[in-house]
Formats: C-alpha cells, sequence, structure tokens
C-alpha cells in the first residue's frame, strides 16, 4: 500500500495525469495478479491445480493461463486508447548477422501493439474485461462487449507489430507486383454468377498472359520443362488450356502430383472451372480411390499411380499428353517417372511431355531431358519480411501456437490468415485441440479463429475448408504438413509461422533400417514457405529458428527421396515392368548402390526374386498389390495358413496409419479403457487391429459403436474401402478368400512371413535389438504390448523420435523365424 502511495504521488509530480492513470491501473493489476498468485501457490502447495475454486488437470490449469496470456494482450490492444506507455516503442537496436550480410533489428520488447490513432479510442472502465474474464471463468456470466465491435474495427487501422522473442532480418524481396495493377484485375466489376467469377479468376493469374506462347512452345516441343512460382496457375490451367487447344481429342492428359490431397484437391477445383461433375471429364486417381470415368480427359493422380499404370500399358497409349508436375519435389516416384516416360518419348513422337516445377531447378532437368528448352512463367510476389527467433525453441508447437494467437490476438482480423507448417497428422491434431481449447471463452474480445487442418489422411469433405474464403471479421489459421509448401496455393495468407521441420523418411542402406524422423527443412524448403505468406500483398515469415540455424545448420536443398528411401518397392515395380538391369537404369540422381542391393536382398529374402535377381510367380503376385512388399508378402503368404480374409483385413487397418483411435483430452482414461478391450490376452498390435475390424464389421459397421469405442469411424470406412480392394486383388492373384479367425499363431505366421526382416529380440535392459543388425529399438508406448516386453518380436515399422520405437508389434516364436526363413535366419541367430 504505502509503495503504492509513493509511487502515485511521485507519478503525479513528473508527469501528470496520464502517468497517474497507467500508475494506477498497473497498480491494481498487480493486487489483482498477486491475490490470484497466492490462491494459486495455496493450490499448487496442495498439489492440486485448482484455479479460482475450480479443480483442473496440470494440463487444463496450463491451458488457463496461456487463455489469460492471450486476453492480456487482448486486453492491452483495447486499452491502448486509453493508457499509452512509451516504453514499449521499439528500440532500434542493430546486430550484424554472421558473414555480415544481413543488418538485423533487434525488438527487445514483449509484444506490444502500437498505440490507436487519435480520436477513435472509447472510454471505458478499464477493468472491465477485466473482471468480466474472470466472471467468465467461475461459469457466473458470459462475455458481452457487442457495442465496441464497431468502433474497433477502425480502431486497428494503423496497428504495427513487434514480437519481442523474433528477430527481423533481411525482406525477401517481391517480383513483379505492380499492386494497383493487381488489384484492379482481381476486383474485376460486375461479376454475376460464381461461374463467371471463376473465369475470371483464372485470368488473373500469373500465366493468363503466356497462355498462347506457351501453347506454341508445346506444339514445337515434344518435351518442355516449364518453371514458375508456386500458385501461378501451372496445375489448374496448363491441362485445361491444352484441353481447349484441342490435345484432348488424341487421348488423356495425365498431370501427376506427389500428393493425394493435392490431385484430389487440385481435380476438384478444375472439375469446377470447367464445369463438369467430379469424376466425369475431370477425374483424379489416387491409390485405392478411383475417381475417374470412360468421359475423363484430364486425369490427376499421384505420381505413383501413373507409375502402377504402366504396369497395364507400358506404352501409356491412351494418354497425349503426360505433365509431371511439382517435379521440384523429387519424389521417388516422380524419379522413376522421369526415366520411364524420358524413353517412351523416344518412340512415341506423338506424345507430349511437360515437367513442371517451382523452383528454379529447371537446368538440371532440361537436362535430364536432352537439353530440352524451358518455359519460364514470370512470377508474382509481394515482399515478405523475414522474423527469426533469439534463442531456438525447445518446443516449437507450443512456440507455433503461441506465436500464430498473438498475431491473432494483436493484429486485425481481416487483414490476413496464418498458416503454419507442422509435420504430421499428430501434430496437427494436437495443434488444432490446443487452440481451440486456448480461444474457448475469450468471447468478443477475440475475433472468430477459424482452424482449418490439412493433410494427407484428412477426410475429403473436410479438405475443401482450406479454400473457403475466411468470413469478414474471422481469421483463418492453416495447420498443414508440408503439401501448402508448393503443392497446394491458399489464397489470403498474411503470416506464415515455420519451426523449420518436416517428417522425413530416412534409410541407412548399411542395416536396410527406414525410419519415418522429424527432421530439419533445407533453405529452399524455408524459402518457399515464407513465399506463401507473400502471394496477396506483402506478408511476414516467423521463422522459429536463428537466423544463425538458417544460415549454418540448414542444407541448401533437400536430398532426392530416392537417395534416402528402401528401394524394395520401386525394384519390385521395375522388375515387374521388365527392367532387369537397376544398375543402368536412367536415373537423374542415382540411388546410392548398397541402396539397390539391399533392395534386391530384401526381396530375395521374401522369395519375390529369385538367386539370379528375375521376378519369380510370387513375386509377381507381389507386384500386383500397390502395398509395400513385406504387406504384400504378408497377403500372398496368408493363402497357405489359411487366413486371407484376416491378413487383409489386418493390411487395410495397417494402410490407414495410426488415425484409428483417439483419446480425447478430457476423455483420455475412457478412450484407454475402451483400448485395452482389444488388446486383451497380449494379443499384439496386429490381431488388436484385426479385432477392431471385425468388432465393428460385427455390428454391422455401426457409427455409434466407433464413438463408443473412441475410434475414428472415418479411418474405418476408409480401412473398409481399402479392404474390398485388397480382397478385388486376392481374386485377380487367384487367392481364395479363407478364414481362420481362431488361430492366432497361424495369422502371426502370415505376419512373420512378410515381416521377419523386421523382428527384434528382448535385451536385459528392457530395449530391444534388431535380429539382423546392431540396433537398439523400443516398443512405442502407445502399443498394447509397451508394458508386456515379450521375447521375441516382430514389428509394423519404425518412427525415432525420442527413441527409435517399433510401432504396430506382435509377439512371435522364434522357431517360427527359422520355419518361415530358413535362408534369413540360421538357428545361431
Ligand atoms: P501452381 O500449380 O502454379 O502452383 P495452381 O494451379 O495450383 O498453381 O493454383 C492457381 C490458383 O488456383 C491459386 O490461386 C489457387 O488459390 C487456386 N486454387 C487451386 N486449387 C484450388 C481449390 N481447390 N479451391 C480454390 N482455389 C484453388
Ligand atoms: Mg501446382
Amino acid at each position: 500500500e504505502e509503495e503504492a502511495i509513493r509511487r502515485r504521488s511521485k507519478a503525479l509530480e513528473n508527469d501528470g495525469l496520464d502517468t497517474l492513470r497507467e500508475a494506477s491501473r498497473q497498480e491494481y493489476l498487480k493486487k489483482r495478479e498477486q491475490k490470484k498468485l497466492d490462491e494459486l501457490k495455496d493450490d499448487i502447495e496442495d498439489e492440486q491445480y485448482l484455479f479460482q475454486g475450480e479443480k483442473l488437470t496440470e494440463t487444463e490449469y496450463r491451458e488457463q493461463k496461456y487463455k489469460k496470456e492471450i486476453y492480456e494482450l487482448v486486453k492491452k490492444r483495447t486499452e491502448e486508447s486509453d493508457y499509452t506507455n512509451d516504453e514499449y516503442r521499439m528500440p532500434d537496436a542493430y546486430d550484424d548477422v554472421e558473414g555480415g550480410v544481413n543488418q538485423e533489428k533487434r525488438f527487445d520488447v514483449a509484444l506490444q501493439p502500437y498505440r490507436d490513432p487519435v480520436g477513435t479510442n472509447e472510454k471505458m472502465n478499464p477493468f472491465a474485461e477485466q473482471e468480466a474474464w474472470e466472471e467468465h471463468q467461475i461459469g457466473k456470466a458470459t462475455l458481452k462487449f457487442g457495442s465496441k465491435d464497431i468502433k474497433k474495427q477502425q480502431k486497428y487501422d494503423d496497428y504495427e507489430f513487434v514480437f519481442g522473442d523474433f528477430i527481423k532480418a533481411a525482406v525477401m524481396d517481391g517480383v513483379n507486383v505492380d499492386q494497383a495493377e493487381l488489384l484492379s484485375s482481381v476486383q474485376s466489376p460486375a461479376v454475376k454468377t460464381t461461374f463467371e467469377k471463376i473465369q475470371c479468376d483464372r485470368r488473373t493469374l500469373p500465366i493468363y498472359p503466356y497462355r498462347e506462347e506457351l501453347l506454341r512452345a508445346i506444339n514445337d516441343h515434344q518435351i518442355l520443362v516449364i518453371v514458375g512460382e508456386t500458385g501461378s496457375g501451372k496445375t489448374t490451367q496448363i491441362p485445361q488450356y491444352l484441353h481447349e487447344a484441342g490435345y484432348t481429342s488424341q487421348g488423356k492428359i495425365a498431370c501427376t502430383q506427389p500428393r493425394r490431397v493435392a490431385a484430389m484437391s487440385v481435380a476438384a477445383r478444375v472439375s469446377q472451372e470447367m464445369g463438369v461433375k467430379l469424376g466425369h471429364e475431370v477425374g483424379y486417381s489416387i491409390r485405392f480411390e478411383d475417381c475417374t470415368s470412360e468421359k475423363t480427359i484430364l486425369k490427376y493422380m499421384t505420381d505413383g499411380m501413373l507409375l502402377r499404370e504402366f504396369l497395364g500399358e507400358p506404352d501409356l497409349a491412351s494418354y497425349s499428353v503426360v505433365m509431371v508436375d511439382e517435379a521440384h519435389e523429387r519424389t521417388l516416384s516422380t524419379d522413376i517417372l522421369f526415366g520411364l516416360v524420358k524413353d517412351i518419348a523416344r518412340f512415341r513422337p506423338d506424345l507430349k511431355l511437360l515437367i513442371s516445377s517451382a523452383t528454379l531447378d529447371a537446368e538440371k532437368f532440361s537436362d535430364y531431358f536432352d537439353s530440352a528448352p524451358i518455359f519460364k512463367i514470370p512470377g508474382r510476389r509481394f515482399p515478405v519480411e523475414i522474423h527469426y527467433t533469439k534463442a531456438p525453441e525447445a518446443d516449437y508447437l507450443d512456440a507455433a501456437i503461441v506465436t500464430a494467437l498473438r498475431i491473432h490476438a494483436t493484429q486485425p482480423p481481416g487483414d490476413g490468415d496464418i498458416l503454419i507448417f507442422l509435420t504430421g497428422q499428430e501434430e496437427i491434431e494436437t495443434a488444432d485441440e490446443i487452440l481451440k481449447h486456448r480461444t474457448r471463452g475469450l468471447g468478443t474480445n477475440i475475433a472468430e479463429l477459424i482452424i482449418c487442418p490439412i493433410y494427407a489422411n484428412l477426410p475429403t469433405e473436410l479438405q475443401s475448408k482450406i479454400f473457403e474464403p475466411t468470413p469478414q471479421g474471422a481469421r483463418k489459421v492453416v495447420l498443414a504438413t508440408n503439401i501448402a509448401e508448393t503443392s497446394l496455393t491458399i489464397d489470403g495468407i498474411k503470416y506464415v509461422i515455420d519451426p523449420g521441420f518436416v517428417k522425413m523418411k530416412s534409410y541407412n542402406p548399411r542395416t536396410g533400417m527406414e525410419s519415418l524422423l522429424v527432421t530439419p527443412i533445407s533453405k529452399a524448403s524455408a524459402n518457399q514457405r515464407a513465399g506463401r505468406s507473400g502471394r496477396t500483398g506483402p506478408g511476414k515469415c516467423f521463422r522459429l529458428y536463428t537466423a544463425y540455424n538458417y544460415y549454418n545448420d540448414l542444407d541448401d536443398n533437400t536430398v532426392p527421396e530416392i537417395q534416402r528411401t528402401n528401394l524394395a518397392n520401386v525394384v519390385l515395380s521395375l522388375k515387374s515392368l521388365g527392367i532387369n538391369d537397376l544398375l543402368n537404369f536412367d536415373f537423374m540422381d542415382p540411388p546410392p548402390s548398397e541402396a539397390l542391393l539391399k533392395a534386391l536382398e530384401l526381396l530375395y529374402a521374401l522369395s519375390a526374386l529369385n538367386k539370379h535377381g528375375e521376378l519369380t510367380k510370387l513375386g509377381r503376385r507381389m507386384a500386383e498389390f500397390p502395398l509395400d512388399p513385406m504387406l504384400s508378402k504378408m497377403i500372398v503368404a496368408s493363402d497357405k495358413y489359411q487366413c486371407s480374409n484376416e491378413a487383409i483385413s489386418i493390411a487395410a487397418m495397417l494402410s490407414i496409419g495410426n488415425s484409428i483411435f483417439y483419446r480425447p483430452k478430457d476423455k483420455q482414461v475412457h478412450a484407454d479403457n475402451a483400448r485395452v478391450n482389444f488388446h486383451m490376452g497380449n494379443v499384439g498390435d496386429h490381431i488388436a487391429l484385426l479385432k477392431v475390424y471385425n468388432s465393428w464389421k460385427d455390428t454391422n459397421f455401426s457409427t455409434q459403436w466407433c464413438y463408443e469405442n473412441y475410434i475414428q469411424v472415418r479411418s474405418m470406412k476408409r480401412a473398409r474401402d481399402i479392404r474390398d480392394q485388397l480382397e478385388g486383388l486376392l481374386e485377380r492373384v487367384e487367392i481364395e478368400i479363407t478364414t481362420n479367425p481362431n488361430d492366432l499363431d497361424a495369422i502371426k505366421k502370415a505376419i512373420t512371413s512378410g515381416f521377419f526382416p523386421h523382428s527384434a529380440k528382448l535385451q536385459m535392459n528392457g530395449s530391444y535389438r534388431s535380429l539382423k543388425h546392431p540396433q537398439t529399438v523400443h516398443i512405442h508406448p502407445s502399443s498394447g504390448l509397451a508394458q508386456v516386453l515379450p521375447r521375441w518380436v516382430v514389428y509394423h515399422e519404425l518412427v525415432q523420435t525420442t527413441k527409435e520405437y517399433m510401432r504396430q508389434v506382435t509377439q512371435l516364436k522364434p522357431e517360427w523365424l527359422v520355419e518361415i526363413a530358413p535362408h534369413y535366419y540360421h538357428l545361431k541367430d
């Protein structure tokens, strides 16, 4: 109290009324804060997370604290008009980056919005919101501040933006932006129908002015390399231009995409642009899902699917144009396609071949395709400000969420959406949940935040959400995997948050071990990501790593997948195409020869190849399945154990990844209990998956049952679709459907027949050692056997997070290994 009075009178002497008000407000807040802290302290001492009388879990408790932080930000913003404080201005200190290339501004203050423009402020009780918020927290009232909303909009106008934890670095220059021209063309007047609007939009794309030139170049050259910034219209427009120019009268147009979501989404967009039904003239084909028909002339497909089409049609006779799109991604399938299409282009002079890419690596493509000409589409991008963190982030997911919420809380809605790059579905779902949690209950103080996840397994009907225009007064935050780096363009993104990581396959050709691993991105990726924020106006990119990390730790380019993956699948496909001499295949970048040898070795161990490296009858059957060779082998081998019915269910369940069970934050115990049921008797994860599938089937595929058991109904439906197709393929390779549901050993033997190279033995310390290689691995905590620790196990895949984990594990009897793979395991193993 004394301190307060002293401060107050000092303030009055020195600075007059404004400072007094500020001081008294500070005092008031401090007191409240103290009171709350005292309360919290008591609670924490009790080791119970009590928050204003409510007992919370630790997570909930932390959520409340975060909410409070966001709330404080919002509050400051709305109160700035009454209480300005010069301390919040940013100091202009300069730092030199390593190498002295860039000058950077250091912002040492916490995130603070600037003061409002004079004249727009509205008098209000500075404490009202604080009180209301607290009341809300104890459930007595909800927030209502409707009257301020109109004024609020004007207040935002002059906002700038300072981040305490970030350092602003050099700006990525815009290219070819004439803002006025762009705006006038976008806001074309008097458009009536949606269709007309879309046609109008098509004409504003950067590619449009080059339509004729491009068609002429395609006409003049058989192979053309096309380069253009992401969003310039390559994927959606070029196939349409070709169709309009008559190429579809001689055959279909194929456009390959490295990602399934991109193939689906782009096909949907193009069908809309052409005013046709998806699956008719415009369709897509991805693994386990064919949305095309007799009518289809523009076919978007994953690169892997085109690869499979070679198996049925080695000269691609039904196509007049093949466009290998997103070539810069250099996926394994794209790289193999390069070799195959280059080959058929020689004996099919009528076939047009387009290689399109978003980066300037075009010379390399041109060199590979016998000096094919390069067509450059001049891009358009607004300048992008790059910000780095001052120190590396320990928890990038959390940092990303906090950054997004800070942007949302301090920047006017309607000025631009946020795009966060995350590494996968699990991370995206977590972020989604946390964001929902932390924005709940903030009432009208904070604009609506629309959360749009996008990843490979996202159900189709939810995918289009990311493209829907953001409603007025709201903001969209897109949580995306790498798919949003170049494959999909989302308009209206102003802020990009880049944690700097990607989930990548990594493969050790020495041991033959492959695992999924979260790794740092390359500089090229980082710049692509940043560029996504400057599509419709000047953008900002927040990198959750330091400038030092960027310059010193990141590789320049991503290593092509072919050099860091298990090649067994591709070798099997190539062998079944009759390409036997793999060492002399025309690779753009050849895989390490150990990797090729390992693949041959594995296929030989699985008996798909004989000792001369030729495809066996078994191998030919395996190649029919669009699955990893080990899974295909499991299915083909199940014939012997009279359980093909079970094998395809298991394969289908394994193919949908880890999105079967879900654990809502507030019902984790229930979810875990439900899950335990399927693991009864320590049957192992494969059999547990089978039980899930069969139980669902027994309820006649009931949605209710899924809810009750905390199982994602969408994933199950997808598993059912995949299973149906596998059943069809069984028929094709003349394997009868046999069922043997009660002989678990028979089923496990079938699994072992495919996965014996993935077996491991328990060590003294509770870890495992893989049998063939001296590598230490662990059972993933989500496994039903995580506590059981059987002596011998066989696993589906390795995932590296904090440790090298085996995911989907089943117990094994060592004598099976000798029975099933005597050539691979000798008794001494
Ligand atoms: P590029 O292939 O050169 O990166 P695209 O042809 O994919 O460019 O995109 C061109 C434009 O079409 C972009 O402005 C993008 O926003 C829009 N677009 C693409 N797909 C969709 C979709 N599914 N819904 C709405 N707009 C889309
Ligand atoms: Mg594209």
